[in-house]
């Protein structure tokens, strides 16, 4: 079996009781796991961090959690309301099936998670796309505390992305809802993994940015991050890059105004890491594209370009977003359905 690291931090009991249960969240990607201890009030009391499984997807998170449950203390396993899961690919929120997975994590598609979880650990478990459960995250306790309508892009390896309004999250019939790094920004554009052609993805990845550097020849093996360097000591193609990045990210962004009229739009996944060097130009470009529609009938803005934002919660967003799913579905009182 597995061993997990050592949790991080450790608070008190007394504060569990206060905070008055708490719920596992695990986060799932194509390299690593993060699950963390998280209290009713969004507080994470202990993190955990583990290589995911390449070669057994179901059994590195089984054998992973299993490890982190052992390591609790006997309080804070009474007042485990349940486990809360985020998973990159297409996830059925009511069956808590993965419908979908990329090859990263080979094997999971298909894989009924919910039920086996519930099965294993005898705990409540909500399952759901990792872009959804980030958005719930930041919506939660992350930036977007204090406003009812947001859309989160995690910008990474792919384009992840979620939606919540008045509260909800937007999963659709089946919980494919929220795609955001799905969204056409050109028609007959550059292939996506999903199978379409245009997407936001194909623009606006760490993947796409690295696939557009190496097509430039300068740099070997370029990853995104020699681009956001190159650019940072002023070398011009890279500016050209990321403006382009820029562009089509705008383009993204534009369509989820139109379409949801958030009071917020969070940039979070790795690449926001190096946002507040372009973040002015993106606002700037998605102002060009509102154009008269950014202003409002007395001829001033309406449109606030401090409405896009880096997301606040970092790599922590999507773990913390289904912990907060299983606490607000199973958990204490505070919180409203979802
Ligand atoms: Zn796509």
């Amino acid at each position: 079996m597995s061993k997990a690291t050592a949790p991080l931090t450790v608070i008190f009991p007394e504060r569990l009781i206060e905070c008055g249960g708490y719920a596992l969240g695990i986060d799932v990607g194509g390299t690593k796991m993060l699950a963390g201890l998280v209290t009713s009030d969004g507080d994470v009391l202990h993190t955990w961090r583990q290589e995911t499984s390449r070669k057994d997807v179901l059994n590195g998170i089984l054998n992973f959690l299993d490890d982190v449950l052992a390591s609790l203390e006997p309080l804070e396993k009474e007042m485990l309301v349940g486990i809360g899961v985020s998973t990159a690919g297409r996830v059925n929120w009511h069956s808590g099936v993965v419908e979908y997975a990329t090859p990263n994590l080979p094997g999971w598609s298909g894989t009924h998670v919910k039920e086996i979880l519930i099965r294993s650990f005898r705990l409540p478990v909500c399952v759901d796309n990792d872009g959804n459960a980030a958005a719930y995250g930041e919506y939660w306790c992350g930036s977007g505390q204090s406003v009812p309508n947001l859309a989160v892009l995690t910008l990474g390896t792919g384009v992840g992305g979620g939606i919540v309004l008045g509260g909800q999250v937007i999963r659709g019939s089946r919980g494919g809802g929220g795609e955001l790094g799905h969204l056409v920004i050109e028609k007959d554009g550059r292939p996506c993994n999903c199978g379409q052609r245009g997407c936001l993805e194909a623009y606006a990845s760490g993947t796409a940015l690295a696939a557009r550097a190496k097509e430039c020849g300068i740099w070997e093996n370029p990853t995104s991050y020699t681009v956001f360097e190159a650019a940072e000591k002023g070398h011009q193609i890279a500016q050209r890059l990321i403006e382009e990045l820029c562009e089509g990210l705008a383009l993204g962004i534009l369509n989820i105004i139109n379409f949801t009229d958030p009071d917020l739009i969070l940039l979070g996944g790795g690449l926001s890491s190096t946002g507040e060097s372009w973040l002015p130009l993106l606002r700037q470009k998605v102002g060009e594209h509102l154009g008269e529609k950014s202003k409002n009938l007395e001829g001033k803005k309406f449109w606030n370009p401090e409405t896009v934002q880096l997301a606040q919660l970092g790599e922590q967003a999507g773990m913390i977003g289904a912990a907060g799913e299983v606490l607000a579905r199973f958990g204490f009182s505070g919180f409203q359905n979802i």
